[in-house]
């Protein structure tokens, strides 16, 4: 045998067997980084557009201040000049043009209708040469807005207004330019500012993010925690639910609901193969005392009979067990599959009475069949439902005194058929009726005769039987009085 064969091998055996390492195992990228990342990416894709949009704003509106006061210089201009004919652009700043005192524009150009500068205030190298494709596309008292960088390098916002001379026969062009290097200082104040507040505001929202995500998770670490205690094998713990029945709430809830339902199906598997090998063990002891005691000496044909004859009573006892097992453990696996068809119950009731009434004979029981005059047609497995009526009426036989009434029944209740084995027997006391559907449960001492009594797995597999029909099963009884079984499936016509 290899080593790993050996290994395998010691923690099978070994009543200390270690226990599994966990599967968990802590990701690259935990929940609450991931989470912060995905924080993180909406809060700077939200401040870059919030961003864009104030600058853009900031920078439209300065640019309409500027606009709007240069619109009100060059209008100012245009009405200075109607009214003083002989004025040159050099005497606007004088003192007497008070209203233009405050104007100091850059650069100023009176252009006449023959493209050629008349008048203008302007550096050497600030001036601004004339395009008549495009002063020629302008409309009468229309100014018209560009930003034009000089040959010096400045940006200047440059207003220009088509007029009316004054006979009002011809036009000329007024063309006043501001620098606009405020505007750029203020547009890049403005990119200094967002530029340090947005990625501080982005580092200290990454730092709430990841305390968020800290805070959020931690009931998840706990769960997590206990989560692994139980895999450990500890179907006891429970996770601790908080308080507060939110989504964490929710979820803990499920994950104790379903501990709970796991435990309680791994007791039933425990107590189930207890019961199985206990049942099992009991008919194995009687056979092999009854074997042991027969061979300690020679014996008669008629002893041997005898003993060979209480054997086969145990086998077919056994049997019967291994076989009712068997069908628990299939329909535990899903593995037994329901041959359904179209049957006819009022029939296949009849049939079952006529098969079992030798039986209740023996007992000189009263067995009575209350047929419906019409089929009962149900979607069923024949077998299924003949196992199930055989049970039913196998127990009303079994725990009835001799020469009482037992009564089959078969009716029609809106969607169901419904079937009810009435006894007259010794009843079930109110404190086992809940626990009659539950495997090996059987009411303990009644009877001295072992052959009289079951198994307890009878009752069990008829719920099977009924549950996998869709239907539902009830019993009904009265100490001394008797107990009444009533399975209503649904009809095939509904
Ligand atoms: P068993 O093989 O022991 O009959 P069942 O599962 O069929 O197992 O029944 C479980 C228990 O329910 C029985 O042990 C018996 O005590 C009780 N029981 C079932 N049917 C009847 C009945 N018709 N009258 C009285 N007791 C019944």
């Amino acid at each position: 045998m290899g080593e790993t064969g050996r290994k395998e091998e010691f923690f099978a055996l070994s009543p200390c067997r270690p226990v599994a390492p966990s599967p968990y195992r802590p990701q690259m990228l935990s929940l609450r980084v991931k989470l912060t990342l995905y924080y993180l990416a909406i809060l700077s894709a939200i401040l870059l557009l919030f961003g864009i949009a104030i600058f853009t704003y900031l920078s439209r509106s300065l640019l309409m201040t500027i606009d709007e006061s240069l619109a009100y210089q060059v209008k100012t201009i245009e009405s200075h000049f109607m009214m003083n004919t002989d004025v040159d652009v050099s005497s606007l700043g004088d003192q007497n043009n008070e209203q233009l005192l405050e104007l100091k524009p850059h650069l100023l150009q009176v252009i006449d209708d023959n493209w050629q500068i008349r008048d203008e205030i302007a550096l050497p190298n600030d001036r601004l040469l004339v395009d008549k494709n495009e002063l020629q596309r302008l409309e009468v008292g229309k100014p018209d807005f560009k930003t034009v960088k000089l040959p010096n390098g400045k940006l200047v916002r440059v207003a220009t207004l088509r007029a009316k001379d004054q006979e009002g026969s011809g036009t000329y062009f007024i063309r006043l330019g501001h620098s606009i290097e405020a505007l750029s200082n203020a547009r890049r104040r403005a990119l200094i500012v967002l530029g340090v507040a947005i990625p501080l505001a982005l580092l200290l929202g990454s730092y709430g993010g990841l305390l968020l995500a800290n805070q959020a998770l931690k009931p998840v670490d706990r769960m997590t925690r206990a989560a692994e205690q139980i895999a450990t094998g500890d179907l006891t713990e429970r996770v601790d639910a908080p308080a507060k029945m939110d989504e964490i709430g929710r979820l803990a809830a499920t994950f104790n609901h379903m501990i709970s339902r796991l435990q309680a199906a791994f007791e039933r598997q425990k107590q189930f193969t207890s019961d199985a090998s206990h049942e099992l063990r009991t008919p194995l002891a009687v056979m092999r005392g009854d074997i042991e005691i027969t061979l300690r000496r020679e014996r008669t044909a008629e002893e041997y009979k005898r003993a060979l004859t209480s054997n086969l009573e145990e086998i077919v006892r056994l049997s019967r067990l291994v076989e009712d097992l068997l069908t628990l453990a299939r329909a535990d696996s899903g593995r037994l599959e329901l041959r359904c068809e179209p049957i006819n119950l009022t029939e296949l009731c009849e049939q079952m009475v006529e098969y079992i009434t030798p039986l209740a004979a023996q007992r000189e029981q009263i067995l009575t069949y209350d047929s419906p005059r019409r089929p009962v047609r149900v979607m069923a497995d024949t077998h299924r439902i003949k196992q199930l009526l055989l049970n039913l009426l196998d127990n009303a036989i079994k725990y009835t005194e001799p020469r009482r009434q037992i009564t089959l029944g078969v009716k029609t209740e809106k969607h169901n058929a419904v079937i009810t084995v009435a006894d007259t027997g010794r009843g079930i006391p109110a404190e086992d009726l809940p626990h009659i559907f539950e495997r090996f449960y059987r009411r303990s001492g009644k009877t001295s005769d072992r052959s009289a009594t079951g198994f307890g797995l009878g009752l069990s597999i008829v719920k099977w039987i009924v549950d996998a029909h869709g239907g539902k099963i009830e019993a009904e009884s009265e100490m001394g009085s008797g107990t009444t079984f009533t399975v209503k499936l649904p009809l095939l016509d509904a």
